[in-house]
Parts: structure tokens; C-alpha cells; sequence
């Protein structure tokens, strides 16, 4: 299947998902994961309409943006303090915020450029020892520290939901990631936005578009399976 095939059906399923529970699809934005991709398959997929990229890693940011530079890139791995720099004037949105530490550093590199960056904070809500991110408990406090930073904004959450088989298995994650935003959202803290909900990839995208998420992540169903060889 080609890439754009692959793209105008995942594309489909957001709008059916939609459909099934009474939501706008315009609510729903599409990232296309893009990691371990080459320069020529974005192209097919940024021809067929696809805007919004997201990579794990800074330096595939680095090397990809210069090609796609009307793109917004998203910042959906793990990040290390001393790599911040680079993502900034790059990326339009940092999805894995897990710590004051990061978000200090993010903080320190905007103003520098006298930037605001966008940030989402990762949320471990299945507590997967091999994951990355903050509690459901230890949210609230982490956002109440970033508020203070003028040069980060806080847009909402991300999850990373377990591997599982079947997408019902992931249903109450995302649930229970929705009513947490919801919560904080109801705080109306200074300086903090709730308006962004990253949850859902290739296997369970429709599951989490269901249960309220407003960026899906996906990568496999628009550019087929990665090699890491
Ligand atoms: C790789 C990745 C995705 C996309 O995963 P697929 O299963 O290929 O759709 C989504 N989110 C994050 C954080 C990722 O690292």
C-alpha cells in the first residue's frame, strides 16, 4: 500500500471514530510518526497532506526539518536536558515533558531565543516501570511547578499506552488520562492550557479518539513497520 493510501485510511478511521461517539473531527489532529523514516517517504506523505510530523529522537528533528520547514514537528521521545537547544526554532511542540529538571532547561533555552515553547506533560498512567513519565498522582504538582515559567506552556497530557493485542484493553488508560486532564483543567491554573490530548497510536488510535484525544500519534498504519537494523 502506498503511503498516501495508507494516510487517507487512517485519516477515514479518525473521522469514523468521531462519528461513533459525536465528535468533530477537526478537534482530532493527525501526527504522522515518522521516526527511522527517509527524507522521500515524509514527501509522499507531506504531498498527500500530511502537516504534522513527529520524531523520537533530536537528531532525525535536526536532519528532517530543513526539508519540511512549513511542517510542525513534534517532539514525542524521550529528552535529555542537554538537547533542548536544538529543538528549539524546530519544534512546535514537546510531547514528553516528565520532569521540573526538563522543563527548567526548556525554560532556560526559550528565553535565550525569547521563544515560548509548547509542552505536553507524559503521563505514566499504566506506572510501566519501562516507561518514562510522572504518575497520574504526581501530575497536578509537576504542571503547578511549570506555570511559574514564562518561557513554557503547558497545553495538556500525553500517555503512552502498554502494547496490548487488543485495543479494549487500553480503553480505561485513556479514560483515566481524560478525566486527569479534565480535573486540571477545572483548576483554571495560571499560565496552563488543557486544550491538547496526545493519546493513541497504530494500534489503538480509534480506542483512544473515543475516549477524548486530540493528537493521535501514528507511525506503522502511514509508513508501514520500522527497520532498526
Ligand atoms: C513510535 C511512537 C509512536 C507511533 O507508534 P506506531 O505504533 O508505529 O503508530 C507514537 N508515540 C510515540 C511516543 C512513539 O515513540
Amino acid at each position: 500500500m502506498s503511503v498516501e493510501t495508507a494516510l487517507k485510511e487512517v485519516e477515514q478511521r479518525i473521522v469514523a471514530a468521531c462519528q461513533r461517539v459525536g465528535r468533530n473531527p477537526d478537534e482530532v489532529t493527525l501526527i504522522a510518526v515518522s521516526k527511522t523514516k527517509p527524507i522521500p517517504v515524509l514527501q509522499e506523505a507531506y504531498d498527500a497532506g500530511a502537516r504534522c510530523f513527529g520524531e523520537n529522537k533530536v537528531q532525525e528533528i535536526i536532519d528532517k526539518y530543513p526539508h519540511f520547514p512549513e511542517a510542525s514537528w513534534h517532539m514525542i521521545g524521550h529528552l535529555q536536558t542537554n538537547k533542548v537547544k536544538y529543538l528549539v526554532g524546530r519544534a512546535s511542540m514537546i510531547h514528553s515533558v516528565d520532569s521540573f529538571h526538563l522543563a527548567q532547561a526548556i525554560e532556560k533555552e526559550c528565553a535565550k531565543a525569547d521563544c515560548v515553547m509548547p509542552v505536553l506533560v507524559q503521563v505514566n498512567v499504566a506506572e510501566e516501570e519501562s516507561k518514562f513519565g510522572v504518575s497520574v498522582d504526581e501530575t497536578e504538582a509537576l504542571i503547578r511547578q511549570i506555570a511559574v515559567l514564562p518561557h513554557v506552556k503547558v497545553q495538556g497530557l500525553m500517555t503512552i499506552a502498554p502494547f496490548v493485542e487488543n485495543a479494549e484493553e487500553n480503553r480505561g488508560i485513556f479514560s483515566n488520562l481524560y478525566k486527569l486532564f479534565l480535573d486540571i483543567s477545572q483548576k483554571n491554573i495560571d499560565n496552563i492550557a488543557m486544550n491538547v490530548l496526545s493519546m493513541g497510536m497504530s494500534g489503538d488510535f480509534e480506542v483512544a479518539i473515543e475516549e477524548g484525544a486530540t493528537m493521535v500519534r501514528v507511525g506503522t498504519s502511514i509508513f508501514g513497520a520500522r527497520d532498526y537494523r
